[in-house]
């Protein structure tokens, strides 16, 4: 089996909710998709796709996928997609890091190999745990009341986990507004939800610790990448009261060493695309599982296409460090790809069906902007 065609498709996936604010006065309204398409000498097809969240969230950028995609791809016609390590080894070899690039072809490979075995991914990736995966809502920062609402209305619609957006500059209200944010967003929590308070690296250590004296005391979270460097990061987590998770910050497996090794934080938010594809995402997986740090499984953000692979890893993660996973759908309003896995009963199950599972919607793709075969 082996590639003989990969197609690289640009679709522009608008924000499903208006204008998404970040911290430090980022915003976004629509998202910049590439999408490939990994054609085999056998007919069969893969998937896979990386979407940035913007071009200032991690040093990523769409047209930087595809550029990269275009150093990577003349390397793989002729390679067999089954061997998703040494398909790795290749792109490695061809383009030195850019892991959201090479993320999309990895997880077509991951497509393909499970379409040639007839198993679904999670299987293929040590198992399906069988549970139904919690849902993590992604509410923009905005004024307090709103953030609140917004939260009431995904609970209503079944999701459990919550990640509430902070890191207001001080012109903005500063480390007071975030407390309100965090105090009003947490006000009606259910018993068994989870919340995240993320600053996407906002805060400074300073700022950080204003904020926490600032919030009424037992409320229940995790402070999520507080700060932009390792330095802050370290500096805040020697005064902070609460759990940290990391995610700016977690890239490439030395990042993950290097969290352990310095006990930097107690979870991560692994992206599929930050990590570079399911391989990685699959190695740091079992490193935090080997060192008992919870993961909350997503992208940087994507269509349907991306949702089912970071799924698939969910499911194949143990239920005690699983947190949540990201219904990156949820964010945008265009569907790539049908995929059957509604959420209820709590949360989402990925479907019975071989490789990712999803049927894309090729009219929906256009025309590929590239092709190498
Ligand atoms: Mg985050």
């Amino acid at each position: 089996m082996k590639i003989e065609k990969i197609e690289l498709y640009q679709v522009d996936l608008p924000f499903a909710g208006g204008v998404y604010q970040l911290s430090g006065g980022r915003h976004y309204t629509f998202f910049d998709a590439s999408i490939v398409r990994v054609v085999c000498d056998n007919g069969l097809q893969g998937f896979g796709e990386s979407t940035p969240f913007g071009s200032n969230y991690i040093a990523a950028h769409a047209r930087g996928v595809r550029a990269g995609i275009a150093e990577i791809a003349p390397a793989l016609i002729g390679c067999d997609p089954r061997q998703v390590d040494r398909i790795n080894d290749v792109m490695d070899l061809a383009l030195l890091g850019h892991n959201h690039a090479k993320a999309p072809i990895d997880v077509a490979c991951w497509d393909l190999l499970g379409k040639y075995t007839g198993l679904p991914v999670c299987e293929l990736l040590g198992g399906s745990t069988g549970i139904p995966l919690p849902t993590i809502s992604s509410i923009y920062a905005a004024e307090p009341a709103d953030m609140r609402q917004r939260v009431a209305d995904h609970r209503a619609r079944g999701y459990l986990g919550h990640s509430i957006k902070i890191g207001a500059l001080d012109t903005e209200g500063g480390p007071a507004l975030d407390a309100e944010r965090i105090a009003d967003s947490l006000a009606d929590r259910r018993a068994g939800e989870y919340f995240l308070v993320d600053a996407n690296g906002g805060l400074t250590p300073e700022t950080a610790l204003r904020m926490l004296r600032l919030l009424p005391s037992g409320l229940d979270f995790v402070l999520e990448a507080p700060c932009a460097t390792w330095r802050e990061t370290l500096s805040l987590r020697k005064r902070c009261p609460v759990p940290i998770i990391l995610d700016e910050l977690i890239q490439n497996d030395d990042d993950v060493v290097r969290l352990i090794s310095l006990d930097a934080a107690d979870g991560i938010g692994l992206k599929i695309s930050k990590a570079g594809g399911l391989t990685h995402g699959r190695r740091q997986r079992d490193m935090c599982q080997a060192a008992g740090l919870t993961l909350s499984v997503q992208d940087t953000v994507g269509s349907t296409i991306a949702f089912a692979a970071l799924a698939h890893l969910g499911q194949s993660v143990a239920p005690r460090l699983l947190r949540c996973i990201l219904d990156c759908r949820d964010m945008v309003t265009l569907e790539t790809a049908a995929f059957h896995a509604p959420v209820e009963h709590g949360g989402v199950r990925v479907p019975d069906e071989p490789g990712l599972g999803i049927n894309v919607d090729c009219s929906v793709l256009g025309d590929p902007v590239s092709v190498w075969q």
